[in-house]
């Protein structure tokens, strides 16, 4: 395969070949072999109706192997390069992964395309081509700096289209390109990620770290991912980038709609848009804007929008609701504004209700209030997630539009989620099971039946071993990090934020540090791992992460300790670091607040490569504990109820707790102890003590001494090796539920019909 390319590019057999002549032929076969299983415009096999999936984030990670995987050429091409004296793996590690997204949210919208395109669908992803994507992480002096992290290469995935856009902000208008990339199902069709981007776009304007000139729109609008917002002029470029992104979209969607025979009054029946949390919202005034440019009356083109357009919900954290003043939407697209008044007008005399209104007494316009009233579908992320949208946060919109409201629990695609990170484990499914799970996942049930079997027992654990091994190498080479192979690998791995409560997670590593230091050492060494992005702008999750490094370095050079217990933070956390983290994983942390983890998919990812959870009873935790029984997870700590109540009555009091708790006022004391300062900053060490106990927002303190004691069960329950090894089948065999692939089945069931 790979030798036909090289002979007809470079005259060469791949022997000859330098690597980079080997990488650019990996990419074109790719795209090749991909684009030839596209289904063209009017194909009857397609019907009419397509699917706009429209989203700022798609944390695609990198493609070359997925997508060899995906075309079925995988072993073929290792083989091919293998006779050459060469390997796939080299050119793996040489692909720039592409960090198009923050973490879950982007990373869901990467597998949703996956899973679109596995099961035949038509239906393309619509964003933004940023060049630098999330910030590239390096940690100096145990803080984290941000340095760019590009990806773009001459030749890379993208493919430039002829298709160009005129997209009018106040005062100026910009002509817009569109880059595709290829996205290949598992052995079925080939559809398309759509980026958007402009020509005169300038990298060269940034400065030191991550720093640009905020004000350049025509050079800096799609330079980074979310850039930092904390000041007026990055929230101003956020918008830009929004209406950009979704003006685009809008012409896009309605030409391609022309194309396959909509006169636009029937839009609905060739068009379905589903809007991936707020950021894309202004897609539905953009959209009545450019219908009724075409003649179409005010009431038909709100109705056509409607039926079109569906809206996921993603977060109940208040400051994650976007609303954009007036005067910015003003300032940036003035010519949807007199469209949102228009609406918030039609919703104030239909409703007459504050509490509903899209435009607030502060002119302040909520993007997700536009979302409800102009959506047909408003969906949440796990069975939790959404009744808490119903009951409580969204609950005045849930009177008006109960019909609206459905849950889709998220999921993940098990191609790289198993088939690619974990080859050994897909290879020993196979082998057991036959290979029917790779596109039907409930086929992992049959491994059940496994439960007792010693020899498949002892497989499991052998594997799990050797992924050990594998993150051990790698992470020795790529960031010098050294692990202890024979001790328990408890990871937490996700973006930093205080919900998520990695604050927890290291006050447990302070608590462990202590008893060891008195002479209660564990039966097993202990690695806690931790891999966070925290925001720029982000004060405490910097903190929190310095206090993390801080505690590396203490217990690394504490003889007394460090036998016993480590503390790893890994670098720049991506997809590709979670790609070797997660199969190498015995426990895996998932310890939010409840009811503030919407979903989570790490927590899935984690499952299905058989580690054991250790969480609170939150998000699609909820689901996996139903699943697989009290036996095979460990759940700790208040209820979301409780918590709900407990922020309704305001008197949540963290000083409370830590007069009261000996031992957790011990560990919190121990941030700012002498020891830690002087390997740490004061500020940041004291910032972080005194957020704790005089604010503690997102509650550690409740669910230290549950937590404390349920990892120490975990702890020691592992050491019955074979129960570990059943809980571990249970955990395998019972996460087909979290396929993608189920996922869109009912996305598509209820909302797209396609
Ligand atoms: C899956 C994934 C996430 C989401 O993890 P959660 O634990 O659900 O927050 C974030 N970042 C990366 C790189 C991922 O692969």
């Amino acid at each position: 395969m790979l030798e036909e390319i090289v002979r007809r590019e470079y005259g060469v057999g791949l022997s000859q070949c330098s690597d980079e002549q080997v990488y650019h032929a990996l990419l074109k076969l790719v795209m090749e072999r991909a684009a030839a299983k596209e289904k063209k415009t009017g194909d009857p096999a397609n019907g009419k109706k397509k699917l706009y999936y429209i989203s700022a984030e798609f944390l695609i990670g990198k493609l070359l192997s997925n997508n060899l995987i995906n075309l079925g050429i995988y072993e073929t091409v290792a083989g091919e390069l293998l006779s050459a004296g060469k390997n796939l793996s080299d050119f793996e590690e040489r692909e720039p992964e592409p960090s198009l997204g923050n973490g879950g949210l982007g990373r869901l919208a990467a597998c949703f395309l996956d899973s679109i395109a596995t099961l035949g669908l038509p239906g393309d992803g619509v964003g933004l081509n940023y060049h630098y994507g999330l910030f590239c992480q390096k940690f100096k002096k145990n803080k984290q700096r941000e340095v760019p992290n590009p990806w773009m290469e001459e030749m890379d995935w993208r493919i430039r289209s002829d298709r160009q856009f005129r997209v009018s902000f106040g005062g100026f208008d910009v002509y817009a390109v569109m880059y595709d990339i290829l996205v290949t199902g598992y052995d079925n069709g080939t559809n398309r990620l759509h980026l958007f981007d402009l020509d005169s776009v300038e990298e060269s304007i940034v400065q030191k770290g991550i720093d640009f000139d905020k004000k350049d729109i025509q050079k800096n609008l799609t330079l980074f991912l979310y850039p930092d917002d904390s000041d007026e002029e990055g929230r101003l470029l956020r918008v830009y980038q929004q209406y950009f992104m979704v003006s685009c979209g809008a012409q896009l969607i309605l030409a391609e709609a022309r194309e396959r025979g909509s006169n636009l009054h029937d839009l609905a029946d060739y068009v379905a848009i589903q809007i991936n949390d707020t950021h894309p919202s202004m897609v539905i005034p953009e959209l009545i804007r450019l219908l009724m440019a075409e003649g179409i009356a005010w009431e038909e083109a709100t109705e056509i929008v409607t039926k079109c357009c569906a809206y996921t919900n993603h977060t109940i954290l208040a400051e994650a609701l976007e609303k954009w003043p007036v005067s910015f939407l003003e300032k940036v697209a003035p010519s949807i504004v007199p469209i949102i008044r228009r609406l918030d007008e039609d919703v104030n005399k239909k409703f007459g209700d504050d509490q509903v209104a899209i435009i607030d007494k502060n002119k302040l316009v909520h993007m997700a209030h536009m979302d409800m009233h102009y959506s047909h579908s408003v969906n949440g992320v796990a069975y939790l997630h959404t009744e808490i949208l119903k009951n409580t946060e969204l609950h005045d919109f849930y009177q008006l539009y109960p019909e609206k409201f459905n849950n889709k629990t998220n999921g993940i695609t098990f191609r790289r989620w198993l088939l690619h990170c974990n080859r050994e484990l897909a290879g020993f499914l196979t082998d057991t099971i036959g290979d029917g799970y790779k596109t039907n996942a409930d086929d992992l049930e049959k491994l059940l039946a496994y439960k007792d079997d010693d020899r498949i027992l002892n497989r499991l654990l052998e594997i799990k071993q050797n992924n050990k091994h594998r993150l051990a190498v790698y992470l020795k080479e790529t960031q010098g990090i050294e692990l202890d192979e024979d001790s328990i690998f408890d990871i937490q791995v996700k973006r930093l934020h205080e919900y998520k409560r990695q604050q927890l997670n290291a006050l447990y590593a302070i608590h462990k540090y202590k008893e060891i230091k008195r002479g209660k050492r564990p039966v097993r060494p202990i690695t806690m791992i931790f891999g966070a992005k925290a925001a720029p702008a982000y004060t405490i999750a910097k903190d929190i992460i310095h206090l993390i490094l801080c505690l590396q370095e203490l217990i690394r050079n504490d003889p007394d300790v460090s036998p016993y217990l480590s503390v790893v933070m890994v670098e720049n956390y991506n997809v590709t670091l979670a790609e070797k983290l997660i199969p190498a994983c015995e426990i895996s942390e998932q310890i939010s607040l409840a009811s503030k983890e919407a979903s989570g998919t790490g927590n899935m990812k984690f499952m299905l490569n058989g580690a054991v959870t250790l969480g609170t009873e939150d998000g699609a935790n909820v689901e996996i504990h139903e699943l697989v029984g009290d036996e095979n997870i460990y759940v700790f700590g208040d209820d979301s109820d409780t918590v709900i109540e407990r922020y309704k009555r305001k008197d949540y009091r963290s000083k409370d707790y830590y007069d009261w708790n000996e031992s957790l006022r011990e560990a919190v004391n121990f941030i700012i102890s002498q020891k830690m300062l002087k390997i740490g900053s004061r500020k940041h060490l004291l910032n972080l003590y005194n957020e704790l106990i005089c604010k503690d927002w997102f509650m550690t303190f409740p669910d230290f001494n549950a937590y404390v004691e349920t990892k120490e069960r975990a702890y020691r329950e592992y050491e019955n090796r074979r129960a570990w090894a059943q809980k571990m089948i249970v955990n395998i065999g019972k996460a087909g539920f979290f396929s993608s692939d189920r996922t869109i089945r009912q996305y598509n069931e209820d909302i797209w019909h396609l």
